[in-house]
């Protein structure tokens, strides 16, 4: 996952250099775009709304993850038969808001069609980076998991096991009665959905079935066309090092009758589910994410504890802020912790957000709330740092310390300690 996520980096850091003469300046002009956005966001949102209705995109409003489910679930339970196939679309948004457990009690057959995500489903796991949900699994794990779910003979070529899903989900597309997918960017001026993607499975999701449902939040609005090439050229280059993701997908409305093929209906359910909290306090600037996954990637913290240690759907210095701001500190106050505040995810974000400076005063309101709950096992390390003998007790037995449980052992192993005792050599040396 450290390779990964390094190489990732490493080719942000080339693509961007290549594609804007001033990375900075691109930044933060991208930057100054969102937080426009978010002080005109009421306007912003009723152009939005008028464009979309306007272009016959039915548009829906829920103000929480539980009325959101509500209105997708009635949707499909309008528009398909009892237990028919939904294709989806990669979207941390229907993570976020838990949909997918939804529609299969509700008897659909939910299908995700992300490479990743359909793996992330066949092995009922949850998704450990907003952009490469799988990035904590290798090729042969992924390749076992194929075997036991028959999608063909056992194969540990990524081009083969690629097939073997795409032969499996094609099926499923030619099923399905209603696609799902989330949103990138909503224009306002124009009323259209912008969707970007590699593998062109968001594409067979949003044209294939009779009904196109998308998920948005409220905070992906751009204000104008003319804005969408500077965003598409950093999400790609922020995201996989990219100069533009394989597909871009402007989606205007339902099919018009001279077209052969695109949804009868396209539904857009815009997602509130806290933002407006989070607009109206001192986070909000964390808003202006666009969801590129650059900062995980970047982060020391991340790369060493993976997403699923954030106990959160959006994990790493992103998640470190935005969870705690829509859910409040005294649930989600811990993980402001999960830092070195090197400063590392302010540097490469697409639109400059002061994501360490955040984590300071979350910090502090977590402490002020009394909702960190380290207290006791620092408590424990000060007394022994005070006391000479009791410390290299303490040194000794921290090998045994490693086997025990802690907070994170169900997502993480404990590291093996490695190398040599520094006080021996340090005694030792010439
Ligand atoms: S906070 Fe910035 S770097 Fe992190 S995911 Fe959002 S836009 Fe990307």
């Amino acid at each position: 996952m450290r390779l990964a996520s390094t190489r990732v980096a490493d080719a942000r850091k080339y693509t961007l250099g290549r594609v804007f003469d001033d990375v900075d300046k691109a930044r933060h002009y991208a930057a100054s775009i969102k937080q426009y956005v978010l002080d005109n966001l009421a306007p912003l949102l009723t152009q939005f709304e008028d464009n979309c209705r306007a272009n016959g995109i039915t548009v829906h409003w829920a103000s929480t993850a539980e009325e959101a489910r509500k209105i997708i679930l009635q949707l499909c339970r309008e528009n398909s038969d009892p237990g028919a196939t939904i294709v989806k679309g990669k979207s941390m948004a229907t993570e976020e808001i838990h949909l997918n457990p939804t529609l299969v009690e509700a008897g659909f057959d939910v299908v995700e069609t992300d490479l990743g995500e359909f793996v992330v489903q066949i092995d009922g796991d949850t998704p450990s980076h907003i952009v490469a949900p799988i990035i904590h699994k290798s090729r042969i794990q992924v390749a076992q998991s194929f075997q036991r779910e028959k999608l063909g003979p056992y194969s540990e070529v990524p081009e083969t096991l690629a097939m073997q899903a795409r032969e499996h989900l094609r099926t499923k597309f030619q099923q399905a009665s209603i696609g799902i997918s989330g949103v990138n960017f909503g224009i306002a001026e124009s009323g259209r959905i912008v969707i970007v993607e590699n593998e062109g499975n968001n594409r067979l999701s949003t044209t294939t079935p009779k009904v196109h449902i998308a998920l948005m939040g409220i905070e992906k609005i751009l204000p104008r066309e003319s804005d969408l090439p500077l965003f598409l050229r950093l999400l790609a280059g922020s995201a996989t090092g990219q100069k533009l993701t394989v597909y871009t997908h402007l989606i205007h409305g339902p099919r018009c009758p001279e077209e052969i093929d695109g949804p009868d209906q396209i539904h857009l359910v815009m997602l509130d589910n806290g933002r407006t909290r989070v607009l109206n306090g001192p986070y909000r600037e964390i808003l202006r994410c666009i969801r590129c996954g650059a900062c995980l990637n970047s982060c020391p913290v991340y790369r060493h504890s993976s997403g699923h240690a954030y106990g959160h759907v959006y994990s790493g210095p992103v998640g470190a802020v935005l969870a705690p701001a829509m859910e409040g500190v005294e649930a989600m106050g811990e993980l402001a912790k999960a830092s070195t505040l090197c400063g590392s995810c302010e540097e490469v974000c697409p639109v400059a957000i002061p994501i360490p400076a955040m984590l300071l005063r979350l910090r502090n309101e977590a402490t002020a709330a009394g909702s960190t709950n380290s207290g006791i096992p620092w408590q424990v390390v000060a007394s022994l740092a005070k006391n000479d003998r009791l410390w290299r007790a303490a040194l000794i037995l921290l090998p045994l310390a490693t086997k025990l449980p802690s907070p994170w052992s169900k997502v993480r192993s404990n590291p093996e300690r490695v190398g040599r005792d520094f006080r021996r050599w340090f005694r030792g040396r010439p």
